[in-house]
């Protein structure tokens, strides 16, 4: 189980501990990897499909299930690799509404930049990273990992309400209901301020 982020990832030189981690994502993920220095200059595709398996090797991942088609290009020049991401597919999640499990539909394109240099001299930024020269690959899972939960929309829920599970909107609205009994009568309050 590994846990993982994109700023991590870019620290990874820094921190021994970060850095079997990256290790570890390189052996699990080896699919993954995009051996760059072997690519021609231009465009080169690659694609992959993240599904279950992909998301349970990051610990904390809020998606579970999900069937994501991924297109990468790389575009090499000589002194960079630009990496367009097609990210489009499904995602099983909860519903905030009612709970129920509903497919969340995905769609998005990213951009990451790597450069190549000393990271002290090159500036590095969500889109860009920087690795040191003579690096000869590099392995995308935990930037797919980032970029595809950012695509997750912020409310998930059924496309109208009358799809909800109404059984359990309609406990919810009860248990509304009983909260609103509990607290005072606005009327009281009032007299509870006054100085008897
Ligand atoms: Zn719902």
């Amino acid at each position: 189980m590994l846990e993982w982020g994109l700023t991590k990832l870019a620290k990874a030189d820094k921190n021994p501990y970060i850095c079997s981690l990256y290790l570890k994502v390189l052996t699990v993920f080896s699919e993954y990897i995009i051996p760059f220095s072997s690519l021609r200059p231009g465009k080169n595709s690659f694609s992959y499909v993240a599904e279950a398996p992909f998301f349970k090797e990051f610990e904390h991942s809020v998606i579970q299930n999900a069937k994501i088609n991924i297109e990468v290009v790389v575009d090499k020049h000589s002194t960079m690799l630009v990496f367009d991401f097609g990210i489009k597919g499904e995602v099983i999640s909860e519903c905030d509404r009612c709970s129920d499990e509903i497919k969340v539909a995905l769609e998005n394109t990213e951009k990451l930049i790597v450069k190549f240099g000393d990271k002290t001299f090159e500036e590095e930024t969500e889109e860009i990273i920087v690795l040191p020269h003579g690096t000869q690959e590099i392995n995308i899972a935990p930037y797919l990992y980032e970029f595809i939960h950012l695509s997750m929309p912020q409310r998930k829920t059924h496309e109208n309400e009358k799809d909800c599970n109404q059984l359990v909107l309609q406990k919810l609205n009860e248990l509304k209901g009983d909260k609103k009994s509990t607290t005072m009568d606005p009327r009281w309050e009032v007299l509870k301020n006054l100085q008897l």
